[in-house]
């Protein structure tokens, strides 16, 4: 975990050029393709990217997706970072029909019972929308960071997302978690009060938990699907209480 403090501290040389060309990367995008947009996750790393753009790109666009069933402190954040820039970033919601569908065919939480149910409530409330927000878009911004998998080690700064069929800009991919807290306390940046609490990354609030010193960052999510529960044939001992009766 990171052991944020805020309060004004000065940026290192060597944080001081990340940032710088992190923001060149920024500028370079709306020149090179136009509309740019920002798909803000709102967390630790989408304050940086959305301070660097409110502040020094402001021709990039910024949404994120709610979907419906994020954290209270998500929703504070928000409210808090549009007072904070005097900006309004983009909400994208999933279809209200599709929601209605599912939760009818599923129960309220019916994405603790069943992987395909899982995966078909992601992708209504959060694949479908974002494919929703970026389009029309030249290229798009992410926040991933080459440590955090190795996957992601071998991402190039900026690419062209065959899938979406726009480019894709990662304008920190060099950064380091210490970076990216160290940024946060320089600037006094608001962030979401659960990092604080055990989560390394925050999503939806029935999806994701706190993690224990020494698990994995991702452990915190659909923490229910844990493999080895499921090949020794156990419930997790986090698993949820039993489905209500439909
Ligand atoms: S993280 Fe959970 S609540 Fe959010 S879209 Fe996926 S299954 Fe649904």
């Amino acid at each position: 975990m990171a052991q944020q403090k805020t309060g004004a501290q000065a940026l290192n040389a060597q944080l001081e050029d990340k940032v710088s060309r992190s923001v060149a990367l920024l500028q370079q995008a709306v020149r090179d393709h136009g509309t740019v947009t920002y798909s803000c996750s709102l967390g630790a790393e989408s304050m940086v990217l959305t301070d660097l753009i409110w502040t020094q790109a402001p021709a990039i666009d910024i949404f994120t997706l709610d979907t419906g069933r994020l954290h209270e402190q998500t929703y504070t954040l928000l409210e808090m970072l549009e007072r904070r820039y005097q900006r309004r970033m983009r909400l994208i919601h999933p279809q209200s029909q599709a929601v209605e569908a599912w939760v009818a065919a599923n129960g309220i939480n019916g994405f603790y019972y069943d992987v395909a149910a899982r995966k078909s409530c992601c992708h209504l409330r959060k694949i479908e929308p974002f494919a929703r927000a970026i389009k029309g878009f030249g290229a798009w911004v992410t926040g991933v960071r080459h440590e955090q998998s190795a996957d992601r080690a071998q991402i190039p700064a900026v690419e062209f997302d065959a899938a979406n069929g726009l480019h894709k800009v990662s304008p920190i991919l060099d950064w380091t978690h210490d970076d990216v807290w160290a940024y946060i306390r320089a600037k006094g940046l608001v962030y979401n009060p659960l990092h604080d609490q055990g989560f390394p990354s925050i999503g939806c609030s029935p999806c994701t938990r706190a993690i224990e010193p020494g698990e994995d960052n991702r452990a915190g999510r659909w923490w229910w699907e844990n493999t080895d529960s499921r090949e020794c044939g156990l419930q997790s001992r986090a698993r949820p209480a039993a489905k209500a009766p439909a």
